[in-house]
């Protein structure tokens, strides 16, 4: 059962029609006792690079999510939901190609309280660029600098390597090693060097890293060598912080595979019996 409420305004720029409502509350019928009943907040907000298709792709699927899971599922870009009273009902907030600065001072503030004091986190592609503007939102929350992605091609195929850290207990059901078509994004520093606990690596041997063409200005064909992270979480006071890198392309959302790794990350950051460290 879909109950639609309108409470902001329309996304112009997006022709899918399904995005014309702002804040969408799916509520389904518990059918499975033994799957967690979470509050989810999904955000889609991209004040710099919009990712057009990932997001309505994610606008999309998410409901399936929830229904499937039996999630209670909030979708809004709306970014006066950041009070610490809003935001105090959810169990995870899941940021999916946010870009830009979209909180004010307040609204950051209600959010990193949100986290620190036991919040759970998700965060997705865009939402690890470094458009944000926040030093305690690449130090803390993501613990990495996004550099660049590929651009010569933009999108390659790479494996991509399981790790599982003993405090992600639904490790065992994703791949150990998984083709994967990606907009590779790499960054300045892996993730590991801050404590992040890592999930998945990108094995770079096939992968050409170039950004852009040769002698231009932004020319960069780093990778990150033996150790490239794509999928970590971070313990960030009494919260649980989840990233992954995956998610440029709207048709990856509709992946079994990468459907599950986002089903498993939400349920992770919103078991408040799963402890971080
Ligand atoms: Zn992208």
């Amino acid at each position: 059962m879909y109950i639609i409420l309108i409470t902001g305004c329309c996304l112009a720029y997006f022709s899918f029609s399904r995005l014309l409502y702002e804040g969408e509350t799916l509520s389904t019928d518990p059918t499975d006792l033994n799957q967690l009943q979470l509050n989810v907040l999904l955000y889609c907000k991209a004040n710099a690079w919009v990712h057009i298709d990932a997001i309505a792709a994610a606008k999309e699927v998410f409901p399936e999510l929830a229904k499937q899971q039996d999630w209670k599922l909030t979708i809004s870009d709306d970014p006066t939901l950041f009070t610490t009273h809003q935001l105090e009902k959810y169990d995870v907030l899941v940021w999916s190609n946010v870009t830009g600065r979209t909180l004010d001072d307040d609204q950051r503030a209600a959010f990193k309280d949100y986290i620190e004091t036991g919040g759970g986190f998700v965060g997705i592609h865009g939402t690890g660029d470094n458009s944000h503007d926040w030093d305690w939102y690449y130090d803390e929350l993501i613990r990495a600098v996004f550099s660049h992605h590929p651009m010569e091609p933009q999108f390659q195929v790479g494996t991509l390597t399981r790790e599982c850290p003993s405090n992600f207990k639904a490790c065992e059901s994703l791949p150990s090693q998984w083709e994967w078509e990606e907009e590779w994004y790499v960054f300045e520093e892996s993730p590991r060097n801050k404590g992040a606990a890592i999930i998945y690596t990108l094995d770079e041997t096939n992968i050409v890293m170039h950004a852009d063409s040769k002698g231009t200005e932004k020319h960069k064909d780093k990778g990150m060598g033996d150790d490239h992270p794509i999928v970590w979480f971070n313990c960030v006071g009494e919260g649980k912080a989840f990233y992954s890198a995956l998610g440029h392309k709207g048709t990856y959302y509709h992946d079994p595979v990468h459907q599950k790794l986002l089903i498993k990350a939400i349920e992770w950051a919103g078991d408040h019996n799963q402890k971080c460290n």
